[in-house]
């Protein structure tokens, strides 16, 4: 369902004034985690003014360590939504479990599959049963074969809004967060008709890297990005030291108009 053969022509997906495929450059941004609706909303407006079409934040976080932020649940979910109808920005927001995505489908307007439930067979079929658009994480270490699988799963539930992102898988390489598999772009849509983005902040781990990343990410063909910014990194309740500043994002937003139409 998800191969190009099956389909012959590229998929745009549409989210409110979002749009993925179609040769444009889709931003996703905002915090990793909802933290308060202060944060949230000064994060919501300055993406949105330096040219975001989406916004981003984490309500259920999977955290590595069971003792680091968990995210404020329902409450960030609230948030998402109220930030959302301030600033006209769509939303995406993660679910890891069935429980999780039966509140998000309230409150959100696409649902992210992140890397560590990307082989999470049964949250697949129930997201793809939500007929919301989903955004799928390559897990770290999923092969591009595994991937796609991940996706048919959605598809196959009568979901075509499927959206990949590429965000870095596991090497031995530790001076980076993970090592952005960039040739999984052009590969992908050679095999697929869905639309590509990537995530460089997950995948490098560090705000220095996410610009020339980004600016890759274009030249390989992405459909878009997706960008971790926090009003006040130092302060991030999680992944500040891969966050950029709204300042640094609007920086990075004027450089991507330069190589790319839409942004
Ligand atoms: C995220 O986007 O906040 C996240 C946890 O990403 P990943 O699943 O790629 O680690
Ligand atoms: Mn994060």
């Amino acid at each position: 369902l998800v191969s190009r053969e099956a389909k012959g022509k590229s998929s745009v997906v549409r989210v409110g004034n979002a749009t993925f495929g179609a040769n444009r450059l889709a931003v996703i941004a905002g915090p990793c985690a909802v933290e308060s609706e202060e944060q949230l909303l000064e994060a919501a407006r300055r993406v949105r003014a330096a040219g975001a079409c989406m916004l981003r934040g984490g309500a259920f976080k999977p955290r590595t360590s069971l003792y680091s932020f968990q995210g404020l649940g329902v409450e960030g979910l609230k948030l998402l939504a109220a930030a959302s109808s301030v600033t006209g920005l769509p939303t995406v927001t993660e679910v890891v479990d069935e429980a999780s995505l039966e509140l998000a489908v309230e409150y959100v307007d696409m649902l992210q599959v992140g890397a560590r439930n990307m082989q999470n067979f049964s949250l697949l079929r129930a997201v793809g049963r939500s007929g919301k658009p989903v955004l799928l994480k390559r897990g770290f270490s999923a092969t591009i074969d595994e991937w796609l699988m991940a996706a048919e799963y959605i598809v196959a539930e009568g979901n075509e809004n499927v959206v990949l992102c590429e965000r870095g898988i596991r090497t031995f390489e530790k001076a980076t967060r993970n090592t952005l598999d960039l040739s999984a772009v052009p590969l992908v849509k050679r095999l697929s008709h869905l639309p590509v983005v990537v995530d460089p902040s997950h995948a490098t781990g560090n705000r220095h890297l996410v610009t020339p990343m980004s600016l890759a990410a274009v030249a390989a063909e992405a459909d878009g990005l997706l960008i971790e910014v926090h009003p006040q990194p130092s302060q991030a309740l999680c992944d500040g030291p891969q966050s950029l500043s709204p300042d640094e994002f609007d920086i990075l937003m004027g450089q991507l108009q330069r190589i790319a139409t839409a942004v």
